[in-house]
């Protein structure tokens, strides 16, 4: 069994922390917690031990009645796998911990890629992070990305691809964010991050992102275009995402997918925890094909795109599994088709 902690239980981490406990190889020890809110209380009742990040936040969280077994430095001391959920730019701080204590971790995409060198998709490059100390799962825009590009690069060869991403202003659990009633340029100039960070993963060819953010709190929506080097048709587009691991198609004329909306419905009468959709989300009918250009459109559901990715990271670390082995493993436990 893999030891896994949990370092900071927000969008990311309680997610995470849920499916490391439902792996058949892998033992939650514990996560940690800054406040004592509702989160904490809720990891209480799942029956996770709580731990504070340190002496003044295990102190809040003890004072209000929450039980907790130590500091963050003796959770991680009993692991073999940090899972770093902080906020971004956080993990950078924890890195010296985890060096300090010669542990394994996993980061997020708030990070730099510099932190660890290895910006990781499972289904891309699993096997560059195998026995490796430290690797950084990738944003949710740009897991989405690396998924379909990839798989299309393998049938078609990319030669460019631009991308133009409405983001979701922030989190449904946020209220504290905008905007309310405008489009944010984000940034104005161009490109956005989204693009280059995909290249730190795919970097045999040029990715353009830009983006800007709406007021909504569901997903992000990207519009695409491809340029490729072989021949591609809307069929043989389809055909080859169809058999590409987390991505779904949907259809918007023949089956009512009209909007992220109900991609959302769809989860909740799916019963997937919290509305999670781990898959990119792919219109088929959006998919079209002009000379050497492929056109779609794709949703991410940027709270839970990554969770598989944080769950194969772990085990590529471990370095005992295949890939295929590992997400099969991953896919079964979250109910996505293989
Ligand atoms: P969040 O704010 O929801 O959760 C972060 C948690 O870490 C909070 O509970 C916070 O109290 C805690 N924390 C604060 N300081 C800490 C410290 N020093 N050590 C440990 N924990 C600490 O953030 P999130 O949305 O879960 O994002 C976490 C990471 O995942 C970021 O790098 C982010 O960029 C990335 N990410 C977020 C999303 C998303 O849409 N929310 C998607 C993909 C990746």
């Amino acid at each position: 069994m893999i030891n896994v902690a949990i370092n900071g239980y927000g969008v990311i981490g309680r997610r995470v922390a849920d499916i490391v406990d439902m792996q058949p190889d892998m033992k939650l020890a514990g996560i940690t917690k800054v406040h004592p809110d509702y989160k904490a209380h809720s990891a209480i009742q799942k029956g996770y031990r709580v731990y504070g990040i340190d002496d003044k936040s295990r102190n809040a969280l003890t004072d209000a009645g929450i039980p907790t077994q130590g500091t963050m430095k003796d959770l991680v001391s009993q692991v073999d796998v940090v899972v770093d959920a902080s906020p971004g730019d956080v993990g950078d701080q924890n890195l010296a911990l985890y060096k300090e204590m010669g542990k394994k971790a996993v980061f997020q995409g708030g990070e730099e890629h510099e932190l660890t060198g290895l910006s990781f998709v499972a289904q891309c490059n699993y096997d560059k992070a195998k026995n490796k100390q430290f690797v950084r799962v990738v944003s949710c825009n740009t897991t989405g990305l690396c998924r379909v590009l990839n798989s299309l690069d393998e049938a078609f060869g990319i030669t460019k691809a631009n991308v133009v991403i409405a983001r979701r202003a922030t989190d449904p659990d946020d209220s504290a964010k905008g905007p309310i009633d405008s489009v944010v340029l984000d940034p104005v100039s161009i490109p956005s991050h989204q693009g280059l960070d995909v290249n730190t993963v795919l970097p045999n060819f040029p990715v353009v992102s830009m983006a800007f953010k709406i007021p909504t709190t569901h997903m992000h929506l990207h519009s695409l275009i491809v340029s490729v080097k072989g021949a591609a048709s809307a069929d043989s587009v389809i055909n080859k995402l169809e058999n590409t691991t987390r991505v779904m198609l949907i259809n918007g004329k023949k089956d009512g997918f009209k909007s992220t909306a109900n991609i959302i419905d769809l989860a909740r009468e799916m019963g997937r925890p919290r509305n999670d959709i781990y898959e990119s989300v792919v219109w088929r009918d959006s998919v079209k094909v002009i000379g050497n250009e492929i056109y779609f459109f794709m949703a991410i559901h940027q709270e839970s795109i990554v969770t598989p990715e944080n769950i194969d990271a772990i085990r590529a670390l471990y370095g005992k599994n295949e890939k295929s082995e590992s997400i099969a493993v991953t896919n079964k436990t979250l109910g996505i088709r293989t």
